[in-house]
């Protein structure tokens, strides 16, 4: 079930060291085939997702890795935040939207945002220790991590560049099968001006990985890996549905890609 250079943890949870410090923890057998990462400079590490929380990810980041974490999702669907509320040191974007679900000292997502209700998953209220704002650079010691705002997918969407090691960390925003923007919060024109903020920023080399893997065509699983084409190819799609002033529920982007929509996240192409 996994490709060459990736391992089990345990029978849930796959690990593949991606980069020098950077472990990708894939879930394979969750229907969403998540994948979440560790990564890791000289004083510090970082968890950016922690899945669906259907099994317990905090053991496989502790086998992986000894130095103070800080964890980050990035947003909060429910396949994104099931595991937060294992954690002490939680950072979040500072977007309003986010600031918005605070309570008491503490973050409640709203329905809209978790998702969770659709598998019957129930938000743990967590505390949030930092508000990183947009733009910001976490050093971890020898490595530095932008903190890139990417909506469309979601309004609270976030990225981390790495732009020293060339790795982008989309997470939701782009990965390889259907892309979700038919989910309340989606919004083809963040979608778009996202794609425009980012291939400036990009390159052909650079890694972009993602939150949702496929399997190959040998049925075998590895940590989702995109590039600046299929940026680009997205890009192209997004600026030729608009021109078309057609709204289809499911477009071709390219053999890897296709996009989901529906008529709300249509609706922003008015108001933008
Ligand atoms: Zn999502």
């Amino acid at each position: 079930m996994l490709a060459d250079g990736v391992r089990w943890f345990d029978d849930w949870f796959a690990i593949e060291n991606i980069a020098p410090g950077v472990h990708a923890i894939g879930e394979p057998r969750f229907h969403q085939i998540n994948w979440n990462y560790l990564i890791e400079g000289q004083h510090t590490a970082q968890l950016f997702d922690t899945g669906p929380g259907v099994r317990d990810i905090s053991e496989v980041v502790r086998s992986l890795t000894k130095l103070p974490l800080i964890t980050m999702s990035s947003h909060l669907h429910f396949d994104h935040t099931g595991n937060l509320h294992h954690f002490q040191n939680i950072a979040l974007a500072d977007l309003p939207v986010l600031r918005a679900c605070m309570r008491d000292g503490l973050l409640h997502a709203s329905d809209d945002l978790f998702r969770g209700f659709l598998e019957g998953m129930v938000w743990k209220p967590v505390k949030i220790s930092q508000w990183w704002p947009i733009g910001m650079r976490i050093d971890l010691g020898g490595r530095q991590l932008e903190v890139l705002h990417t909506p469309g997918h979601s309004p609270d969407s976030i990225s981390l560049f790495d732009r020293e090691a060339n790795i982008l960390f989309a997470a939701d925003f782009i990965y390889p099968g259907p892309l979700y923007a038919q989910v309340p919060g989606a919004n083809l024109a963040d979608y778009l001006a996202t794609t425009d903020a980012l291939l400036p920023q990009i390159n052909g080399q650079t890694k972009i990985f993602c939150a949702h893997g496929a399997p190959d065509d040998k049925g075998k699983h590895r940590a989702p890996m995109m590039g600046g084409q299929d940026i680009s190819d997205l890009q192209r799609t997004l600026t030729e549905i608009k021109d078309s002033g057609k709204t289809p529920k499911e477009t071709t982007v390219n053999a890897r890609m296709t996009l989901l929509a529906n008529k709300a996240a249509y609706a922003s192409w008015e108001v933008s």
